[in-house]
C-alpha cells in the first residue's frame, strides 16, 4: 500500500478509488496472480480522464519502466489502483524484469511464449509461491544429516543434493544429483517432480510444513527401482552416494549397516524433512572467511562441517555426520585465545612434543576456569581475557593473528608427527598458525560423547586441519568452493538459534 499510495500522491486520488482496500502487499502476489476478472467492467467504471500531473499522464513505456524497477510483491496491489495500471502491469517485460532482478532468472524467457505461459505466471506461480523454500536444508535422516541446495535454475526451482567428494580427496569438488525439481508446464499451477532413481522425473509432492521447515514425498516410487532388485539398488545407493562398498561397511559396524539400510530406505521413497541451515555471517576480522568445509573422519569418509566464529571461539558444526558423532553437533572447538607456537619441523616429527604443548594449553585453559583471572602473559598466549564462553569481542581472532608476527604469520613448515594417521599423505607442508582446540568423540551411537584435546592448524584461507590428540589422527578440512545464493542468516541471533536447533535435534 505505501507504494501505491506514494505513487498516486503525486496528483488528486481520483483514479485510487480501491487503493485502500484489501490485504498488504507482500500477501498479495501470490493469490492475485490470476488474470483480470473482468477488464471490460473495469473500463467502465474508471474515470473519464485523469487529473492533471498525475502518474497516469506519463506515457506507457516509462510507466513499464517504473514498475518494473518495484519489487514484485508491490505490483498487485498497484494493480488495484487503476484500470490503466492494471492494464499496463500486465506488460510481461515488467514481469521478466522481477524474475530477472529478484531470483536470478536469466533463461530466455520468451521460450514461455511458446507454452503460454508468462513471465507473470512464473513469478508469481512458481518463484513468488516456493520463495520459502530457495536456500539451503539439512534432511533430518538419522545421524547422516546431509545438504540440500535449492535453487531457480533456469526456469526450475530444483533441489540439488550435495554430497562430498570420494575419500579422501577433500581438495575435490562437491557432488550434487537432484532430488526434486518445480516447473510450470503449463499456466494454472507449479508441477513438483521428483527426480530421484534412474528413470527420470516423476510425480512428487512438496509441502511446506512452516517457514523453516519442507518435507518432500515422491509418489511413483515404482520408479526408483533399477533392475537388479533392492539389494542391488542398495549396492548402487551406497556406491554412489557414500563411495562405499557394502563390505567394508559390514567389516566396521553391523550395526551401521543397519543404519544404512533405514537411511536408504527413508530416502527410496524420498519421503524427507528437511530444516532450514543459514550459512556463518561473516566478519572482516575473521581469523578466514567462514563457511562450509569437507572433513576427512577416518573410516567414516568425508564429511561436510561448517566453520563459525563466535567472538574468541571457533566452532566446527557438522552438516553431515555419522553414527558416532551426529549431524548437528560441534566437532571441534577452537580456542581462539591460545596459541600454539609449533616447533620447527624436527621437533614437530616428534608426537610427545605437540602432545606437550597442547597439553599445557589444556592446563592453562583449566586455570583460567577455574581461577578466572591470571597475571601471567605466556609467550606462547598473548592476551588474555575473560574464561571461554561464548560471544565476546568480535577481532579477538585477528588481534591474535596480528600481535603474534613471527614465522608463523608467514607460513612455516609443517609436517604431521610421526605416529599421527590421515586419511591422505597430501596435507599441506606449511601453516599459518596453530591454535589449541577440543574435539568431541563418541561411541558408536554417540554414547559417552566427551571433548578431548587437539590442535588446529590453519593452513591458508582455505584449508585447516586438526589433530585428535587421544585418537592420534588427524583430519583435513577443505573449503567448499560454491556460491549459495538465499543462505545468509537474517542476523547473528538467528544463525546462532539455527545452530543451537539443528544441535538438539541430532541428539
Ligand atoms: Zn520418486
Amino acid at each position: 500500500m505505501a507504494v501505491c499510495a506514494r505513487l498516486c500522491g503525486v496528483g488528486p486520488a481520483r483514479g485510487c478509488r480501491r487503493r485502500q482496500q484489501r490485504r498488504g502487499p507482500a500477501e498479495t502476489a501470490a493469490a492475485d496472480s490470476e488474470p483480470d476478472t473482468d477488464p471490460e467492467e473495469e473500463r467502465i467504471e474508471a474515470p473519464p480522464s485523469p487529473p492533471r500531473r498525475s502518474l497516469l499522464e506519463l506515457p506507457p513505456e516509462l510507466l513499464v519502466e517504473i514498475f518494473g524497477s518495484l519489487p514484485g510483491t508491490d505490483l498487485p496491489s498497484l494493480a488495484q489502483v487503476c484500470t490503466r495500471f492494471r492494464r499496463i502491469l500486465h506488460t510481461d517485460t515488467i514481469w521478466r524484469r522481477r524474475c530477472r532482478e529478484e531470483y536470478g532468472v536469466c533463461e530466455n524467457l520468451r521460450k514461455l511464449e511458446i507454452t503460454g505461459v508468462s513471465c507473470r505466471d512464473v513469478y508469481a506461480k512458481l518463484l513468488h509461491r516456493y520463495r520459502h523454500i530457495l536456500g539451503l536444508w539439512q534432511p533430518d535422516i538419522g545421524p547422516y544429516g546431509g545438504l540440500l541446495n535449492v535453487v531457480v535454475d533456469g526456469l526450475f526451482i530444483i533441489g540439488w543434493m550435495y554430497l562430498p567428494p570420494h575419500d579422501p580427496h577433500v581438495d575435490d569438488p562437491m557432488r550434487f544429483k537432484p532430488l526434486f525439481r518445480i516447473h510450470l508446464m503449463e499456466r494454472k499451477a507449479a508441477t513438483v517432480e521428483c527426480m530421484y532413481g534412474h528413470k527420470g522425473p516423476h510425480n512428487g509432492h512438496i509441502q511446506i510444513v512452516k517457514k523453516d521447515e519442507f518435507s518432500t514425498k515422491c509418489n511413483q516410487t515404482d520408479h526408483h527401482r533399477m533392475p537388479g532388485g533392492r539389494q542391488e539398488e542398495f549396492r548402487t545407493w551406497l556406491r554412489e552416494e557414500w563411495g562405499r562398498t557394502l563390505e567394508d561397511i559390514f567389516h566396521e559396524h553391523m550395526q551401521e549397516l543397519i543404519l544404512m539400510k533405514f537411511i536408504y530406505t527413508s530416502q527410496y521413497d524420498n519421503c524427507l524433512t528437511y530444516r532450514r541451515i543459514y550459512l556463518p555471517p561473516s566478519r572482516p576480522d575473521d581469523l578466514i572467511q567462514p563457511g562450509l568445509f569437507k572433513g576427512t573422519y577416518g573410516s567414516h569418509g568425508l564429511e561436510i562441517v561448517m566453520l563459525s566464529f563466535h567472538g574468541r571461539v571457533a566452532r566446527g558444526t557438522k552438516i553431515t555426520g555419522d553414527p558416532n558423532i551426529p549431524a548437528g553437533q560441534q566437532t571441534v572447538e577452537i580456542d581462539l585465545r591460545h596459541r600454539i607456537q609449533l616447533p620447527d619441523v624436527e621437533n614437530l616429527r616428534n608426537f610427545n612434543e605437540l602432545s606437550r604443548l597442547v597439553l599445557e594449553a589444556r592446563e592453562q585453559v583449566r586455570q583460567e576456569q577455574q581461577g578466572g583471572r591470571h597475571e601471567a602473559e605466556g609467550p606462547e598466549h598473548g592476551p588474555h581475557q575473560e574464561p571461554a564462553e561464548d560471544g565476546g569481542k568480535p577481532g579477538d581472532a585477528a588481534a591474535m593473528a596480528t600481535e603474534q608476527p613471527g614465522p608463523s604469520s608467514q607460513g612455516q613448515p609443517f609436517v604431521l608427527p610421526v605416529g599421527v594417521s590421515s586419511r591422505s599423505e597430501d596435507y599441506p607442508r606449511t601453516c599459518r598458525m596453530c591454535f589449541y582446540g577440543t574435539g568431541l568423540i563418541a561411541g558408536h551411537g554417540f554414547t559417552s560423547p566427551e571433548r578431548t584435546p587437539g590442535a588446529f592448524i590453519l593452513f591458508d584461507e582455505d584449508r585447516f586441519g586438526f589433530v585428535w590428540l587421544e585418537l592420534k589422527s588427524f583430519s583435513l578440512y577443505s573449503r567448499v568452493q560454491a556460491s549459495f545464493r538465499n543462505a545468509d542468516a537474517p542476523s547473528p541471533q538467528a544463525f546462532d538459534e539455527m545452530l543451537k536447533n539443528i544441535q538438539s535435534l541430532a541428539s
